[in-house]
């Protein structure tokens, strides 16, 4: 399989390779490397230049050197500690090549007597003699040694010669792809092809060229890659016709006049949005992005609501059974008394269970909230027109487009997030649907104070709380995160929970990652009815509950989080009318660096800034868990320094969709790059 134009010859297997046997291509599929193509992004770290020979007689002790010698004769002692040696000699001098643990039937074999040899390796010394002990590169073809060896942060098990080996094979056979850009785009790089970028890159005098034309093309490449499938599946999703909802705007008005508070700008707009898409004939597919405490919720029952009057039924989803319950309950409040409103919990008996699911199939229930078990197979509706998951950022692409088809061809889907997060990401992981943001929060709400403190000054903080209970109002108190071991994590809370306990009996209660979820739920409903003063946590305290009362948060080691984390740990409180506080514990005294980045906190209340500041700091896949939902591993793209190839590729993205283009000179694009392989039917 050697088609120069075929990028098929990329998807083909390890095994496909010279030297590659199981073993080798087992350990590498460990590492992820799958087929050719995986082993591209190994880029060389580094490199050696073997490149050029000395005579025995010039070579430098303890530098890697190039000889060509002529093996003269074996020494193999018989003690079994001594190593094997083989005298060599060229026309200037002698050399001996070192083995220990070698077979002699392979010395024989790599140094044949009389034959000129090209070893390299590092030159040492022994007893006033040069050697070079267990040589690697070593052959009769002097050619294969005499180059710039590459170096690669190795897979274990895997040498440099064998990935050299290979990867100089991959790239000999590289297909040369017909251009799938515009020219308008490719012209921005310089024209460069990807087949000429991908040589480059391997190029040792190449390595960290991050700015160059190929690099950034293919950096480009990548991104847009994502991008053209989020579009491709919400021109998908958006395909189907469904049954548009008539929207009854008088009833849905009279149901905001009665909230206690009017809707902020941004909450109108989103539901203006969302409106908009019930009422289309087209599935919505949207996500509803806002911080914490920006007021999504509202916007969510509106919207059911609305779906309601129109016929259908809604589900509402959250990830923890407190929340679903919070949510079931403002409903209860706010919708009119002849809306069926069921939750469906852990807890509910069996009897009540199988009732709510044959009611449910009958439509005697207009909108049900629950944890996931909501969209287990057995849960079946008579007419669901509308899907909403709150809190569900860690959903990945696939899972949205699965969610995307359960619920029927006229259910809209809508998804909330109080993860702020910048906009190269926002348009890398959440491309394939429509975006709705809530930027503003409600004018009532006032900004968290935000201090910082030693925690040699406990005291003054003990002070502060005291006075704080004394006011009838509660407090967080978040443990250090220890991020090498849970135990630990477990065992400063437990401590922390002791100590505080001798400080206010009775007042204190203790929450972490080995309670129980039965437990947990009734230790929060408890502090949710103001039982205890300080609950005592890791930060496993879920987002989105609100806890009105609660308006002092203390985070213990604070420099251990970033300043996103540290955002969405504060949200927490603020949400009632009392000033709220957010105090910031240090062990130490703060660097300057440490200094800059709480400022950042203490200055702005602004989620999606204070995600920006973050991402320049800590880079992106640390923002509050993304790495570890593998939303996305960029190779090469980087939102930070790439952000200008982001923007330029969502401006063509956008160019496409609107001019139709066929979009089938894109496939060998997106079969090399598309790793979730949603796109199967494209072309
Ligand atoms: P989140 O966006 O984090 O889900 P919630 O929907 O839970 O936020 O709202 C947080 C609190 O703010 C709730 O108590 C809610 O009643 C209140 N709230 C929502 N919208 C407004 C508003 N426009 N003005 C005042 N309070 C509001
Ligand atoms: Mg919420």
């Amino acid at each position: 399989m050697n088609n120069k134009t075929n990028y098929q010859y990329l998807l083909s297997d390890l095994s496909s390779l010279k030297g590659v046997g199981t073993k080798t291509k087992n350990l590498l599929k460990k590492k992820n490397i799958n087929n050719l193509f995986d082993l591209l992004w190994k880029l060389p770290k580094s490199y050696t230049d073997r490149s050029l020979s000395s005579k025995i007689k010039d070579l430098k002790i303890g530098e890697i050197q190039t000889v060509t010698i002529i093996p003269q004769k074996y020494n193999f002692p018989r003690v079994r500690k001594l190593p094997n040696r083989v005298l060599c000699s060229d026309e200037t001098g002698v050399i001996d090549c070192v083995f220990f643990n070698s077979y002699e039937g392979y010395i024989k074999k790599i140094l044949p007597l009389g034959r000129e040899i090209t070893v390299s390796g590092k030159i040492g010394n022994y007893r006033n003699k040069y050697q070079i002990t267990n040589p690697k590169y070593i052959s009769e073809d002097s050619a294969l040694i005499k180059q710039v060896h590459n170096k690669y942060s190795l897979t274990e098990g895997v040498s440099e010669k064998i990935y050299n080996k290979i990867l100089s094979q991959i790239i000999s056979n590289l297909p040369d792809l017909s251009e799938w850009h515009s020219k308008n785009i490719i012209s921005k790089f310089q024209s460069i092809s990807w087949n000429k970028s991908i040589k480059e890159l391997h190029k040792p005098e190449n390595i960290g060229n991050y700015k160059s034309n190929f690099y950034q093309r293919l950096a480009f490449d990548e991104i847009f890659s994502t991008f053209l499938v989020n579009s491709e599946i919400r021109k998908k999703i958006k395909k189907f016709k469904k049954k548009n909802k008539i929207l009854n705007i008088s009833k849905q008005n009279s149901l905001i006049n009665n909230l206690d508070f009017s809707l902020t700008n941004d909450q109108i707009k989103s539901l203006n949005e969302i409106n908009k898409d019930l009422s289309s004939s087209k599935k919505m597919f949207r996500l509803l992005q806002g911080d914490v405490g920006s007021g999504k919720t509202i916007v969510s029952l509106l919207a059911s609501i609305n779906t309601i009057n129109s016929g259908f039924q809604v589900a509402l989803m959250a990830p923890t059974e407190i929340l679903a319950r919070q949510h079931y309950n403002l409903a209860k409040n706010i919708f009119p008394k002849n809306i069926n409103i069921e939750i469906i919990s852990g807890k509910s008996e069996y009897k009540k269970k199988k009732e709510i699911l044959k009611k449910l199939e009958d439509k005697q229930i207009d909108i049900i909230f629950g944890t996931h078990a909501i969209f287990q197979k057995k849960v079946i509706f008579k007419k669901l027109g509308l899907i909403i998951i709150d809190e569900q950022h860690k959903f990945g692409v696939n899972q949205r487009k699965k969610l995307s088809d359960k619920g029927g061809v006229d259910c809209d889907v809508l998804l909330m997030t109080a993860t702020p997060i910048p906009r190269t990401l926002t348009m890398t992981i959440y491309g394939d649907m429509d975006l709705s943001i809530i930027r503003e929060k409600p004018m009532s709400r006032k900004p968290i104070k935000t201090y910082s403190k030693l925690e040699a000054k406990i005291e003054d903080v003990l002070k502060f709380i005291n006075k704080e209970i004394k006011l009838n109002n509660q407090i967080f108190w978040v443990c250090p995160l220890i991020e090498e071991s849970k135990k630990l994590d477990h065992s400063s809370a437990v401590k922390k929970f002791e100590y505080l306990k001798k400080k206010f009996p009775n007042q204190v209660c203790l929450l972490h990652g080995k309670t129980d979820v039965e437990e947990k739920n009734t230790i929060l409903e408890n502090f949710l009815k103001n039982k205890f003063k300080i609950l005592v946590s890791t930060t496993i305290i879920e987002v989105g509950i609100d806890f009105p009362n609660a308006n002092v948060i203390v985070i213990e080691n604070a420099n251990k989080f970033g300043l996103s984390q540290l955002h969405q740990l504060r949200g927490r409180v603020g949400r009632g009318n009392n000033d709220s506080t957010c105090i910031l514990m240090f062990k130490s005294n703060l660097s300057e660096n440490a200094k800059k980045r709480i400022k950042i906190l203490k200055d702005s209340n602004d989620g999606f800034l204070i995600s920006e500041e973050d991402m320049k700091i800590r880079g992106f896949g640390d923002i509050l868990g993304f790495k570890q939902s593998g939303i996305k591993n960029f190779k090469l793209a980087d939102p930070i320094h790439n952000s200008d190839l982001f923007l330029l590729a969502e401006q063509e993205i956008k160019r496409i969709e609107n001019t139709k283009e066929d979009i089938s000179k894109f496939k060998p694009l997106i079969k090399l790059y598309d790793r979730a392989d949603i796109i199967n039917d494209i072309a």
